[in-house]
């Protein structure tokens, strides 16, 4: 295989390895799959409720949905690597620097994601630093306590109920009304557990060495409140992972990369899909169907398009 790559695809979440499936699904296979994590599929791992809004397909959990695509990812032989950090990226080059080593491509797929957002309460550094954003793998810590949700999206909700079925007495702080799933919202609302705070923000953690109470402040009306808890769950957003990309292409006020209807940025060549580019949707039909249409604009820009049928 050459070193030059047709194209370099960083991030194997569900739009990198839609992109790069469907660029294998189509003969070409002088591309490589960068990951920066211990295996491929992205916020994937973290899914832990049903995904079930992708078009007719049902999977329990995201993990199980990842399992079927690592079956396509090993079937069809994708080209990828793990443990591979994006260091440094020459965007006008198409080069990448991943452990030092210099990688070159004709095209460029950005598919980085998101990351999730840091809640920036007044207190001691000690006790901001024992709030949980990631739950997964931390559980234990969390069920049968007092707890507080931050955030009125899916994830606060899903991670409320998950606590709240499991012996937590949860109070859900957002400073909206909640945003999350309906039927999310209808469990949330229908729990003993759980009370909800809308129009709410916290402003403080207190405690000594450990998290004993929160401070909120009612939007409304300017008061103050301090709720006793255990335990701060925060889920309140997400921040574009584009860091890297600063300076060399168009993101917007957010840091979100922006995009043509042919999901080219503003460099020619580059393309992005997913949560990077996607403040409003966030949502793994959407990151699959950017990352299958790169694939295609690859082709066509490379005049690699095949007129083959591709049933087997
Ligand atoms: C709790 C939860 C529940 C969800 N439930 C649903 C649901 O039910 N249905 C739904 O449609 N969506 C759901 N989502 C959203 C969905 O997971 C995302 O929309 C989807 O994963 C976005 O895919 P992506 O490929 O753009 O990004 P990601 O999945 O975030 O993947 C990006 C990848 O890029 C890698 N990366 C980043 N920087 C670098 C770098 N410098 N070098 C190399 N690699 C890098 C990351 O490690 C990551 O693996 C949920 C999300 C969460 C958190």
């Amino acid at each position: 295989m050459s070193s030059l790559y047709n194209s370099i695809i960083i991030g194997g979440g569900p739009a990198g390895v839609s992109c790069a499936l469907e660029l294998i699904n189509e003969h070409e296979t002088n591309f490589l799959l960068l990951e920066k994590g211990a295996s491929l599929g992205g916020k994937l791992h973290i899914i832990s409720c049903s995904v079930r809004d992708l078009g007719g397909v049902y999977f329990d959990s995201g993990q199980e949905y990842l399992n079927s695509l690592q079956l396509c990812i090993d079937k069809f032989k994708v080209p990828y690597r793990t443990g591979a950090i994006v260091q440094k990226v020459d965007l006008l080059r198409k080069i990448v620097f991943v452990a030092g080593e210099k990688l070159e491509a004709r095209t460029m797929v950005i598919a980085a994601g998101v990351r999730t957002q840091k809640l920036m309460p007044t207190g001691q550094n000690e006790l901001c630093e024992q709030i949980i954003y990631y739950v997964e793998g931390r559980e234990k810590e969390i069920w049968g306590k007092r707890v507080v949700v931050v955030g009125g999206g899916d994830s606060a909700v899903i991670e409320a109920i998950n606590a709240a079925k499991n012996g937590s007495v949860v109070t859900v702080v957002s400073r909206s009304p909640l945003r999350a799933r309906p039927d999310l919202v209808q469990s949330i609302l229908a729990s003993k557990n759980i009370e909800v705070l809308q129009d709410y923000e916290v402003v403080a953690v207190l405690g000594t060495s450990t998290i004993s109470a929160i401070e909120v402040l009612n939007r409304s009306t300017g008061d103050k409140t301090v709720l006793p808890t255990e335990i701060v769950v925060a889920k309140i957003g997400s921040v574009p992972n584009s860091e890297l990309f600063t300076g060399q292409i168009a993101l917007d006020q957010e840091g979100y990369v922006i995009v043509d209807q042919h999901m080219q940025t503003s460099v020619t060549a580059v393309y992005a899909a997913g949560d990077i580019i996607d403040a409003r949707y966030l949502r793994i039909g959407t990151a699959i169907g950017g990352g299958v249409a790169i694939a295609h604009e690859i082709l066509r820009s490379l005049g690699l398009q095949k007129k083959t049928c591709t049933q087997s």
